[in-house]
């Protein structure tokens, strides 16, 4: 058996690693991206007029209109450096300007015909160079704008879509198998003999993975050893990523660790040192694919989930009552988090274990009580798993 610790690092050493496809632009969302994305022009490209106003070449009380420069036009010339321009946001600054003086800080008149724009604030409130936005201000050209790695969120998009970046590598998502396993389980959707159980586990788990963006492939499969090898294996070549639950524990029925091993899945670990979730079993075939198995307690389906699959970032919460627990055992308590005195606290809600999920509905994760200790006690501070 071993740690949680040893656990942690043999999954994240041997993730599937995702393929990289080009797609469209709109299509990355979310996803990951697989290239850098440099800077083909400055950001802005051209010295860019930020206000609607007049463009003006050196300071002084009124100035006589020459033209107007709009936005989308091949830049202007100032003909007079004692003249300004009529310039709209987003229109190049016209060569021979350096400033720009908002319509709130000006008045037009027209006198027999010529456009005058008197300026209606202090000079000495004009500074040189404002309401420009100057080129390269931003970043400049071959600048790395987006790193390799980094998740795509609409920000990513619109860096992209300045860019031309009509198409974009990304990691694809892994396709995904959830597996549900035991003669006892029947689908949501029929009525229960008094000795069966509807199945939670992979619409638990699916939901757990549209959230991340993964649209899984939902299976059962019986306690049945030529069943299981046959489906294993056709479901093995179609996924990436496979998540059974159930069958990975002492029973005699629970067929899937040697089944698994059978179809060529090498086994990297079974049984970690940890309640609930002590039978996990984690494998990965010869091209890379991954085999979760975790035991089908929803409560330990669930924490091994969270803890393994999804690899939460790293919190810590402060248990707010004594805990005792004897074992050797990691013990991941399901708890409700809430703020005092500026410190994130954890009720524990121990529950009656691993099969009580209907107490997760009350909690927004797991904390983390190490196997080294007995007692926990109120006031200290530990790991969180957090699922909510
Ligand atoms: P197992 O790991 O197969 O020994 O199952 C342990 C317990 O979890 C049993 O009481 C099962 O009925 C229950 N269980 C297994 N799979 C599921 C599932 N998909 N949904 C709900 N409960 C399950
Ligand atoms: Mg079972």
């Amino acid at each position: 058996m071993i740690s949680v610790k040893e656990a942690l690092k043999i999954v994240g050493e041997n993730a599937f690693i995702p393929n990289v496809s080009e797609v469209p632009l709109l299509e990355s969302l979310g996803k990951i991206l697989a290239e850098d994305i440099t800077a083909d022009r400055d950001f802005p490209p051209f010295n860019r007029v930020a206000m609607d106003g007049i463009a003006i070449a050196q300071k002084a009380e009124t100035f006589q209109i020459e033209t107007t420069q709009y936005a989308g036009e091949a830049q202007k010339i100032l003909q007079n450096p004692e003249n300004c321009m009529e310039v709209m946001t987003g229109a190049v600054l016209p060569l021979g300007c350096t400033t720009v003086i908002r319509y709130e800080d000006i008045e037009i008149e027209e006198v027999e015909g010529v456009k005058i724009a008197k300026v209606s604030v202090p000079l000495e409130e004009i500074k040189e160079g404002q309401n420009v936005h100057q080129q390269g201000a931003d970043r400049q050209a071959g600048e790395i704008l987006l790193h390799n790695g980094l998740p795509i969120s609409p920000a990513e998009i619109a860096v992209m879509a300045s860019v031309g970046k009509s198409a974009v590598r990304v990691e694809m998502p892994p396709r995904v198998a959830v597996i549900s396993t035991g003669d006892e389980l029947v689908d949501i959707t029929v009525s229960p003999l008094p000795y069966q159980i509807r199945m939670s586990n992979s619409y638990m788990l699916s939901a757990a993975l549209a959230k991340i963006g993964i649209n899984a492939n939902l299976f059962h499969l019986t306690d049945d050893k030529d069943l299981l090898f046959k489906k294993l294996q056709e479901i093995l070549i179609n996924h990436d990523i496979i998540l059974l639950s159930g069958g990975v524990s002492a029973g005699k029925k629970d067929f899937v660790p040697e089944i698994l091993t059978s179809l060529g899945v090498q086994k990297l670990f079974h049984k970690v040192a940890q309640k609930p979730g002590k039978p996990f079993w984690f494998g990965k075939t010869d091209e890379g694919k991954t085999v979760f198995a975790l035991p089908g307690n929803p409560v330990s389906t669930f924490l091994c989930f969270c803890k393994y699959f999804l690899k939460p970032k790293p919190e810590q919460v402060v248990l707010d009552k004594d805990v005792f627990f004897k074992p050797d055992l990691t013990y991941f308590v399901p708890v409700k988090t809430y703020f005092e005195s500026g410190k994130l606290m954890a009720k524990p809600f121990e529950g009656s274990g691993s099969a009580d999920f209907a107490n997760l509905t009350d909690c927004d994760g797991f904390i983390e009580l190490p196997a080294e200790n007995q007692i926990f006690k109120a006031g200290e501070t530990f790991d969180f798993v957090r699922f909510r």
